[in-house]
Formats: C-alpha cells, sequence, structure tokens
C-alpha cells in the first residue's frame, strides 16, 4: 500500500518509523510539503529515503501566503529539484481559515500561479480544496487544461464530486472511512479506478481511532473498509488502489 497523502516532515523518530512502516506493508508515502521550509524538509528527507518517498512540495492553502522572496526561492528549488519531484502539494484554496479566506481572491490567484507553474513542470497537483472551494479548484485545473490532479480529503456536494470524477481526477480518503458516514457515502461516489488512500498523517482520528498516533498503517483499517465496500478480496482492492497511486504519480524509480 501506498499512502498517498501524508506530512512526514511533521513526524518525529522518522527512521524508526518507516522501519515500521514497511514492516508492515507499506511500500512508500506521497510526502506533501506546507510551506519553502517544509519543502525543503520533504527534500532533505527525500534524499535520506528515496525508494520509500514520492516527495511534493508546495505551500498549504490555510495559512498565510508566501512572500514573493519565498515563492522565488521556492521556484528555484523546484527547477533544482525537479528530477526528485513526484508532484507540486499540498496547494489549493482556503476553507477553514477565517483570516485567509477574507483574502479569497489572493488565494486564488496564487493556486492558479502555482498550476500553472504544475503544469509546466509536468506534475501532478496535490490539491487541498473542499465543499464550494473544491468546485472554483476545479474550474481552475480546467481552464489551465490540468490532466493529473488529486483531491485530498475532499468534503463536497454530490454534484462537484461527480464532476471531478467526470474529469479524471482522483480523489482519497481517509481512515473515515470506517466510522463516518460522510466518508462512506463519498466512495459510493468514486468509482474504484480513481480511488486512493491516505492518512494525512499526523492528523488525529476520531472513532476506533481516536488513542491511536495516524500513519500508514491505518491504511489497513481503510483497505477492509474499502474492499467490503466493493465485494472485492483485500489484495486485489490493494493492488488497484496501488495502480491507481502509481498511475498518478510516477514509479520511485525515475526520481
Ligand atoms: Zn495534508
Amino acid at each position: 500500500m501506498i499512502d498517498a497523502h501524508l506530512h512526514l516532515d511533521q513526524y518525529s523518530d522518522i527512521e524508526e518509523e518507516i522501519k515500521k512502516w514497511q514492516e508492515a506493508g507499506i511500500a512508500a508515502v506521497v510526502a506533501v510539503s506546507t510551506d519553502l521550509r517544509s519543502s525543503y524538509r520533504t527534500l532533505e528527507l527525500k534524499q535520506k529515503f528515496p525508494d520509500f518517498i514520492y516527495a511534493a512540495i508546495g505551500f498549504h492553502p490555510e495559512q498565510p501566503l508566501p512572500s514573493s522572496l519565498e515563492w522565488e526561492e521556492w521556484l528555484r528549488l523546484l527547477q533544482i529539484e525537479r528530477p526528485h519531484l513526484s508532484a507540486i502539494g499540498e496547494v489549493g484554496l482556503p476553507y477553514y481559515s477565517a483570516e485567509a479566506v477574507l483574502r479569497f481572491s489572493d488565494y486564488r490567484d496564487f493556486f492558479e500561479q502555482i498550476v500553472r507553474t504544475a503544469a509546466a513542470a509536468s506534475l501532478p497537483l496535490a490539491i487541498h480544496a473542499v465543499y464550494d472551494k473544491a468546485s472554483t479548484a476545479l474550474h481552475i485545473l480546467q481552464k489551465n487544461k490540468i490532466k493529473k490532479a488529486h483531491f485530498h480529503w475532499l468534503k463536497a456536494e454530490p454534484a462537484i464530486i461527480e464532476r471531478i470524477v467526470a474529469c479524471g481526477y482522483f480523489i482519497s480518503i481517509t481512515p473515515e472511512v470506517c466510522y463516518r458516514t460522510r466518508d462512506q457515502k463519498l466512495l459510493s461516489r468514486v468509482p474504484i479506478k480513481q480511488l486512493l488512500l491516505e492518512t494525512d498523517g499526523p492528523w488525529p482520528f476520531d472513532g476506533p481511532f481516536a488513542d491511536v498516533p495516524t500513519s500508514p498503517l491505518l491504511l489497513h483499517h481503510s483497505l477492509k473498509a474499502v474492499a467490503s465496500f466493493y465485494h472485492q478480496d483485500i489484495k486485489a482492492t490493494a493492488n488497484t488502489i496501488t495502480a491507481n497511486t502509481k498511475r498518478l504519480y510516477g514509479s520511485l524509480h525515475h526520481c
């Protein structure tokens, strides 16, 4: 299994953790970044664990926008490190941060700029855009003829989900699929060929995972829920989802 969206730079004892995850059958993680510093950190980790990490660099939309100096430095980093990168992310549009939402048009312009940058670099996008913001993000992706994108931890109206699916983009679900109706409904609207699994770790979960630190190990629980939803055996479901992740993020052998 591959965790399709994880904040690896926010874990401690990373070497120990990765060893544990690998022993439990986790083949790789897509490590996303939240700002310039986090992008550097993700690249450092990529250098250390090249066969385990799909590296993504970006600016999380629920935080202050980067300064123009940070943006320029990040662009240089992208250029230099392009061979080691699998995606641009985590990027998108704010929904939860009231401060960011107040300046929504600036965030929208910045997102469009980063979408164009990803297109120019031929990299897929790992996107955070929920509810009505998912619709705005979708519009920007379409306008810029983006082929490869991943809406992570999507929450949206059925009509928006349908449009994302029709555009051929990928959607990931979290361990919430094991205990939350909203996420089970989302699963029912995503064709298995466009489905990815993620934990967004170390973000904590509720329900049966309330006392469990979030790690890619939770993917096994999500996988069981997905396999039983599709009436498929676990191995076949795991193979399909792993193949989806590789179709989007590529193979680790070349980066
Ligand atoms: Zn995230």
